[in-house]
This record gives structure tokens, C-alpha cells and sequence, in this order.
């Protein structure tokens, strides 16, 4: 299985990917986890987008296609999370593809007007631990104190609404006409992402062939 999920920041690709790589065992390949932890082990490299990354601003493209093809070489199977976001970076991919002699299954693209999106970035919460996502209202943590609690949460940096703003106009202005090139090669699938998760998870799995509708 190979697919992409595609959506504006916030529309739940995260928690989705999870589910499906626990549901199909395809690897949840996510550009904006490399990015972070290039920066936290302090790389050189890591230096050098950061500035990007707290401005909530694009890595340039060649950076990021050198950080994510690796990993599109290990593995046969993925779900490809924050890649390709522009023409260019779609481009690549299909080039590596051609490479390997293999095909795109899918792109899925979960859809959320952005005053959702913005609501579900600034509720966001992440266990430091395990690195599961969480809601403070839509999908709250195990309770403090309990045998699962998964605390202490962190909040990423770029979640500020400055930032929000920045990468969801980038998202629109770039990454959005995506759409349009994946639907030539019939290959899109659009859900609705104002669901609730388990609905959303419903609609994923089908749109992929792993349940029947
Ligand atoms: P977002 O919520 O903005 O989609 P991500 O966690 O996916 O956040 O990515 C965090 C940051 O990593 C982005 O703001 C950007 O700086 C960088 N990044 C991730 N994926 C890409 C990509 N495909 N192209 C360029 N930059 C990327
Ligand atoms: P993305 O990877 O697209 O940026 P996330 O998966 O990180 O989005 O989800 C953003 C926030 O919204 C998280 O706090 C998550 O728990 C919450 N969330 C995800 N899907 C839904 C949903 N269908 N309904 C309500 N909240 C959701």
C-alpha cells in the first residue's frame, strides 16, 4: 500500500495515519517528525531549517526530498503524511515511483473549513512520552494520575496562531492545487473531516480498500 494523506494543518492526517498503520501495518512516514527531530538532535542540517520551521514556513524543497526518500526506499508499504506539498515536491515523488517501478494507491484528503482547523491546532496536545496526539476537548488524554496517563503534554512551538495562519495560507496557496494533479490521475479521494475521528477512520479505511462501503 502506498498513500498519501493530504489536508490543511489540523484536519486530523495524524491521527488518521495512526490508526492506519495500526489497522494495515503500512508505515506512517511523517516529513514534519523528520524535520523536528533534525532540529532537536542539534545537526547541522537541523540548524539550518529551523528558522524555516518556527516561521511556519516551507523547508526548501530539496532538503526535505533528500530527508524523505529514504524512507520511501525502505519501506513497501507507507502512508505518506506532509509530502508532497507543492508541484515541485509532487514531481519528485513520481520520479521515485517511476524509479522503483511502482505506483501511488491513493491520495486521501481529509477537508475542514479553517476555523475548525484552528480551534482543533490550539487544543492540540502531545505526550511527551509516547508521542500519541490528543485533544483537550474532542479527544482528551487518560485521566492524571491513572496506570495509562501518558502525561506530562507539550504543545508544539509553530502552534501559535500566527504561525496557524502562515502554514494554513501556505497550505492553500501550494499545497491545496495538489488536488487537481491527483485527481487527473484518478487517484483522489476526499472525505469529510469535520466527522468525528472514529467516522473519519470509517470513511479512511474504505476510501483505501480496507472495508467494504
Ligand atoms: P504542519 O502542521 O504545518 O503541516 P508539520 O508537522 O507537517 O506541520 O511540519 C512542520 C514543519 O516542517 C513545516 O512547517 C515545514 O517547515 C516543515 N515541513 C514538513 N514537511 C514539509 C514539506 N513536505 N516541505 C517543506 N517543508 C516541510
Ligand atoms: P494534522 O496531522 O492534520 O495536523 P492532527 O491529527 O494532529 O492533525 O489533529 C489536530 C488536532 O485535532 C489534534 O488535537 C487531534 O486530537 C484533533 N482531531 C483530529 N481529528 C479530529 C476530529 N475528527 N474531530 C475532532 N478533533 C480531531
Amino acid at each position: 500500500m502506498r498513500i498519501i494523506i493530504m489536508g490543511p494543518q489540523g484536519a486530523g492526517k495524524g491521527t488518521q495515519a495512526a490508526k492506519l498503520e495500526e489497522e494495515t501495518g503500512a508505515t506512517h512516514i511523517e516529513t514534519g517528525d523528520l524535520v523536528r527531530e533534525e532540529i532537536n538532535q542539534g545537526t547541522e542540517l537541523g540548524e539550518k531549517i529551523q528558522e524555516y520551521n518556527e516561521r511556519g514556513e516551507l523547508v526548501p524543497d530539496e532538503i526535505i526530498i533528500d530527508m524523505t526518500k529514504p524512507y520511501l526506499d525502505e519501506n513497501d508499504s507507507w502512508i505518506l503524511d506532509g509530502f508532497p506539498r507543492n508541484k515541485e515536491q509532487a514531481q519528485a515523488l513520481d520520479e521515485m515511483l517511476d524509479e522503483i517501478g511502482e505506483d501511488l494507491d491513493r491520495v486521501v484528503v481529509l477537508e475542514a473549513p479553517d476555523d475548525v482547523l484552528v480551534e482543533r491546532l490550539s487544543g492540540r496536545r502531545q505526550s511527551e512520552a509516547t508521542g500519541e496526539v490528543y485533544h483537550i476537548e474532542h479527544d482528551p488524554p487518560p485521566e492524571e494520575g491513572s496506570e495509562e496517563d501518558p502525561g506530562p503534554f507539550v504543545q508544539r512551538e509553530d502552534d501559535t496562531e500566527e504561525a496557524i495562519r502562515n502554514r494554513l495560507e501556505t497550505y492553500h496557496e501550494q499545497t491545496e492545487p495538489l488536488k487537481d494533479y491527483y485527481e487527473e490521475k484518478g487517484i483522489l479521494v476526499t472525505i469529510d473531516a469535520t466527522q468525528d475521528i472514529d467516522e473519519v477512520t470509517e470513511n479512511v479505511l474504505q476510501a483505501v480498500g480496507e472495508k467494504d462501503s
